[in-house]
């Protein structure tokens, strides 16, 4: 729904010619012959310059083939030229036969080398017309426009033109860029740090012609040719280091511009249209174009959670496991309303989503006041039937194309956990406070009566105000959920300790495009290694519980089985990992003052509880499975008590209900030995985490 942004070119109608492709080519030529990053970026530069000043029109293209894409990642659009029209259309022209071929393949082992050989040798009489940058790209987009039947048939003419126009390395290239692998070290970065270096050195005719602002100077050049020895060095020093300021601030200016709105067609319109002055305001944030989104920051535990955001408020989230999307939105008065929804990667997956797209027309239809907004959320997998999460393979068992409403067999709810853009302001520079904030008071959950309708939730979340306890207790509760882990975010701007733990550095809480900021840090379950084994324990007793709870049991008291002894000792209180209905069976099992719950301690085995005094007593008559994240001396437990500390037992910290132990008699739970050589194998042992390959 974005207009495309027209080239303002009627100033200098003769810049509309396209740059010549061989120009292209050779510029491919060389950065393939370089592994050198100031080279790269030099012949980069150069090659965008001469396009930006006598070519403009062929910037956009320019821009495309470099980065070996079509359109931006947002546009599905795809080749789908297979390996046989390649082969075809350079036997075709080459007069080759495929034996041949396959030989030149087997000796260079590249398709672009194979079409540049088997040209070599070709000769024609009559010359053809010059490939142009503008021309190869409409032939691209042509190729992958020819649908059904008698594509391949068009693809492959398509492609035949091209390399019979195609001389020396122009041959190479196009192959090259047409089997979608050009072999040339410019990522994405590169070419939009040339691209800004470029606008500097030479700005477009058309914004000179304008009396705008002129990067340029002779002692810009000066960069280019080599430096002035003796009495002028000062001077060039001077020089060099006021291009270096520019080339940062236009640098910052073009990749702001990109994360926000990453479409090279909008981008080259307005660098020749406006310069790099006018970019930020001719590319806001835009409904309907996806930007890059903000990412996590691996960590290891909680510890190096406060060590890192000390005692700045953070809230902590469940890092879901679904499918990250970006949900656009915007009201129509006429027609009908703009639903887009993106990927991480900024793919559009409207399609795959219409339940989604439909909570979103709910969400219109509820709020008369929101017109139109960005959301960041996770899409998860959910029991149609109890809204209880599922994993990430049962989402992905979801149809990918052209989902029906009616056809969707996976049931999904959207937590939502940032929010970009809202009636047309947009939220990034501000708080995460104020915009999660805002998230919750103008987006209400919504749970739809159809099964088959997405819901829509807020994140389950925790806050470092509500005191460490809780967010560690918040921490086992996203280890026994079917989340990943957690998601810590910096709830104000602040000053965040650097790695070397000296100096404070500021941390923004602003949503962050593209960056994987220190403010979103990402604690997974698999990093923290926890306790290798788990320990069957008893329940024997426990409190009422409070708030959500308060009709339950919460928490349990749980002991180890003393055989030297005969008697249970109790170990650790345990409150997490229950099911609701799990707690409304244990109630119904140990009801108050029955035959399996009494205020006094008269079972058949005796249980010692040390400073663990419980409300009221179970019968021991189960064996549960609990983990834990490791075993401490504990100043109120006397489960194992003079085995490890003469005055101190053992307890087990952050205990996790997995299971009851059905097949487990009372005599078999786990032994105070057995706890006291848990805690002196993980003495010793680095707790601080396995690396996934995914920490840095
Ligand atoms: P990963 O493999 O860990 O998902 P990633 O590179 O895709 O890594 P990260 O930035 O490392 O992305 O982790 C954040 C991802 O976690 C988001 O992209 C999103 O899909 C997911 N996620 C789930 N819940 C949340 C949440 N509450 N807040 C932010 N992201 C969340």
């Amino acid at each position: 729904d974005v207009d495309p942004v027209a080239y303002s070119l009627d100033k200098c109608p003769w810049q509309r010619k396209s740059a010549p492709y061989s120009f292209l080519a050779h510029g491919l030529a060389t950065l393939s012959s370089t592994k050198s990053r100031i080279a790269i970026m030099n012949v980069l530069t150069n090659t965008l310059r001469a396009i930006i000043k006598f070519h403009p029109i062929s910037l956009c293209p320019a821009l495309y083939l470099l980065s070996n894409t079509l359109a931006p990642p947002y546009t599905p659009i795809e080749l789908g030229l297979g390996p046989s029209i390649m082969s075809k259309a350079i036997q075709d022209v080459s007069g080759l036969t495929s034996a041949a071929l396959r030989r030149l393949y087997n000796s260079t082992g590249d398709p672009g080398d194979v079409a540049f050989e088997a040209k070599s040798n070709v000769r024609t009489l009559v010359p053809h017309p010059s490939l142009l940058i503008v021309g190869v790209y409409d032939s691209l987009l042509k190729i992958a426009q020819s649908k059904g039947t008698g594509a391949a048939k068009a693809k492959q003419s398509i492609v035949q033109k091209l390399l019979v126009s195609a001389k020396g390395e122009e041959t190479r290239y196009l192959v090259r860029t047409l089997g979608q692998n050009l072999r040339v070290g410019a990522v994405r970065t590169s070419i939009l740090t040339a691209l800004a270096r470029a606008m500097v050195l030479t700005p477009p005719a058309s914004i000179q012609s304008a009396g705008s602002a002129s990067y340029a100077s002779d002692a810009l050049l000066a960069e280019i040719k080599p430096l002035p020895a003796g009495s002028k060095k000062k001077m060039a020093d001077t020089a060099r280091d006021d291009l270096l300021e520019k080339f940062t601030r236009a640098e910052a200016v073009i990749k702001k511009a990109y994360v926000l709105h990453p479409n090279y067609d909008h981008i080259a319109a307005a660098l020749v249209d406006v310069g790099l002055d006018g970019l930020a305001e001719r590319l806001p944030l835009t409904v309907g174009i996806p930007l890059l989104p903000t990412l996590g920051s691996p960590v290891r535990s909680l510890d190096e959670v406060y060590d890192l955001l000390g005692s700045q408020p953070f809230s902590a989230e469940f890092k879901y496991d679904g499918q990250r999307a970006q949900i656009h939105a915007a009201r129509r008065s006429q027609g009908s309303n703009i639903v887009k929804i993106f990927s991480r990667h900024l793919e559009d997956m409207t399609d795959k989503y219409p339940d989604v797209s439909s909570l979103v027309q709910d969400i219109f239809a509820n709020s008369q006041e929101t017109e139109s907004f960005i959301l960041d959320a996770e899409i998860v997998a959910i029991d149609p039937v109890d809204g209880s999460l599922k994993s990430f393979q049962e989402l992905s068992n979801r149809a990918r194309r052209d989902v029906k409403l009616d056809d969707v067999k996976v049931s999904v709810s959207v937590f939502a956990f940032d929010l970009m853009y809202l009636n047309g302001e947009i939220l990034l520079e501000r708080p995460f406070r104020l915009r999660r904030s805002l998230l919750r008071t103008v987006f209400p959950p919504v749970v739809p009566d159809s099964t088959s309708a997405a819901q829509f939730q807020h994140v389950q979340s925790c806050e470092s105000a509500d005191g460490r306890e809780a967010v560690e207790q918040f921490w086992q509760e996203a280890v026994s959920s079917r989340s990943e882990g957690l998601m810590i975010k910096l709830l104000d701007s602040g000053l965040v300790t650097e790695d070397n733990k000296s100096r404070r550095k500021p941390l923004p809480a602003t949503y962050e495009p593209d960056k994987r900021t220190a403010a979103w840090l990402k604690l997974k379950k698999d990093y923290v290694t926890g306790l290798g084994d788990s320990l069957d324990l008893v329940p024997v007793g426990a409190w009422h519980g409070n708030g959500r709870k308060a009709q339950w049991w919460s928490p349990i008291l749980l002991a180890v089985w003393d055989p030297s002894t005969g008697k249970l000792v109790a170990v650790c209180k345990c409150m997490s990992g229950f099911s609701d209905a799990f707690y409304k069976e244990l109630k119904e099992r140990y009801l108050e003052d029955s035959e399996t719950c009494s205020r006094q301690p008269q079972w058949n085995y005796e249980v010692l509880t040390g400073g663990l005094k419980p409300q009221v007593y179970f019968k021991p008559q189960e064996v549960w499975e609990i983990r834990g994240a490791d075993i401490t001396i504990s100043p109120v437990s006397v489960a194992a008590l003079g085995m490890v500390s003469e005055a101190r037992g053992l307890s087990l910290r952050f205990p996790r209900f997995i299971r009851v132990h059905d097949d487990k008699a009372v005599e078999n739970a786990s032994t105070p030995e057995f706890l006291a050589n848990m805690y002196r194998s993980q003495q010793g042992k680095d707790r601080s985490g396995v690396d996934d390959g995914d920490l840095v």
